[in-house]
């Protein structure tokens, strides 16, 4: 029988490509979205996968929501939790809500969500679980405290639930995208951008399938002993 997988903010960028390539791959796909219904009926028109409303900051709606997906679609063996935004500006000007609605979305999400799916994942004795960090979680970024600090949380929560995982048969990854060219990133003013391109040593942005690329071998059945890892798709912006 085919996995279910559920991808969070999967209707738009890096989220719809990874829905794309996993539905190619042969699971059945549930693509989540925060609220532009536009874009979430073009997707789900494009591509047959199934989208779904809730905010990944609502822990009670990603409780429902997994219920839901399991009674109508399967029970959930693979978690990308891709849904991300930004609200940037410097400390001195950053508002306590900015701080907390990315924290709440960016870190909270993956909590949420990784708790309404660990007990099923348990049970059955296997789970996939990817989250989408970034390389400005792994290196700070100028305007992004919260950001920064919400992405890098992402990283110590892999590595916490891996070891917690690890002899239930699930795995739980990273990944840390460097700038890849979708919506978030067109939001970049194009001086700031020219001067990040710049950096890149390959020379362009990333583009979405080049993510998908990664998730698609860490949720692999036959890739059981890759866990806790942080897996950087960033042109070789930054390496360590
Ligand atoms: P986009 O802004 O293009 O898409 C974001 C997606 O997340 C949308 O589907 C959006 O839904 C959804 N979303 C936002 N908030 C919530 C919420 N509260 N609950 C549910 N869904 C939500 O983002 P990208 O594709 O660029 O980024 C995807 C991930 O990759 C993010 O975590 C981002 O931080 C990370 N990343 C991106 C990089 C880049 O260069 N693009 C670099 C490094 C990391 P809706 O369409 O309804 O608004």
């Amino acid at each position: 029988m085919a996995r279910t997988a559920v991808v969070t903010g999967g209707t738009r960028g890096i989220g719809a490509a990874i829905c794309t390539g996993l539905k190619k791959a042969g699971y059945n796909v549930v693509a989540n979205y925060a609220g532009n219904e536009e874009r979430a009926k073009a997707f789900e028109a494009e591509t047959g996968i199934r989208a779904m409303k809730w905010d990944v900051s609502d822990f009670q709606a990603c409780v429902d929501s997994v219920k839901t997906i399991e009674a109508e679609v399967g029970p959930v063996d693979v978690l990308v939790n891709n849904a991300g935004i930004t609200r940037d500006a410097t400390m001195h000007k950053m508002s306590h809500e900015d701080w907390q609605k990315v924290v709440d979305t960016n870190l909270g999400g993956c909590f949420n969500m990784s708790r309404a799916v660990i007990d099923g994942m348990r049970s059955r004795s296997f789970g996939r679980i990817v989250n989408i960090g970034s390389i400005n979680g792994q290196a700070g970024q100028y305007g992004q405290v919260n950001y920064a600090a919400a992405k890098s949380g992402i990283h110590g929560f892999t590595k916490a639930l891996a070891q917690e995982g690890a002899a239930k048969g699930i795995t739980v990854n990273a990944i840390a995208p460097g700038y890849i060219d979708t919506d978030m990133v067109a939001a970049v003013p194009a001086n700031v951008l020219e001067k990040i391109v710049a950096r890149i040593p390959v020379g362009r942005l990333g583009k979405a399938e080049e993510i998908a690329r990664g998730v698609l071998f860490l949720i692999a059945d036959d890739a059981g002993f890759v866990t806790g890892s942080t897996m950087s798709i960033n042109g070789g912006q930054h390496m360590y």
